[in-house]
């Protein structure tokens, strides 16, 4: 049967269809629900995500000379763009420049995943008036 929800992200009501024999607990499932919109930007973030980990591992793990350590620095540039218009979405904020999450991804490579959380900490914490 029809069950409605809140998306756990956006808010919006919406409804899903789950089975009458669903065992498990439905309290978390329609908690946990969000819209399609905003699985798919769940989705592009996720893929950013490895992404920029997976170049980052690269910087880390590998001696790397000037030339690839640029071609990387692009890619991430690039990546982190793409990346602060998905959080900006996600957090209905406006978009906080990454030029400086770049540099500090450069330097500290193998911390990437505190590095995007700090990012997405410092836009979800923006106030918008
Ligand atoms: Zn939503």
């Amino acid at each position: 049967m029809k069950h409605s929800y809140h998306c756990k992200i956006c808010h919006k009501p919406g409804s899903i269809e789950i089975a009458d024999d669903y065992c498990g607990n439905l309290a978390n499932l329609l908690a946990g629900a969000v819209c399609d919109g905003c699985h798919d930007l769940i989705r592009r973030r996720a893929r950013l995500e490895d992404y920029i980990g997976s170049r980052c591992m690269e910087l880390a793990r590998e001696r790397l000379d000037g030339e690839e350590r640029q071609k990387i620095q692009s890619g991430l540039e690039v990546a982190l763009r793409k990346y602060a218009e998905v959080i900006s979405q996600e957090f209905k904020k406006p978009k906080v420049d990454t030029d400086n999450a770049v540099q500090v991804l450069m330097e500290s490579p193998a911390k990437y995943w505190l590095i995007l959380r700090d990012y997405r900490d410092a836009c979800s914490a923006l106030v918008v008036h």
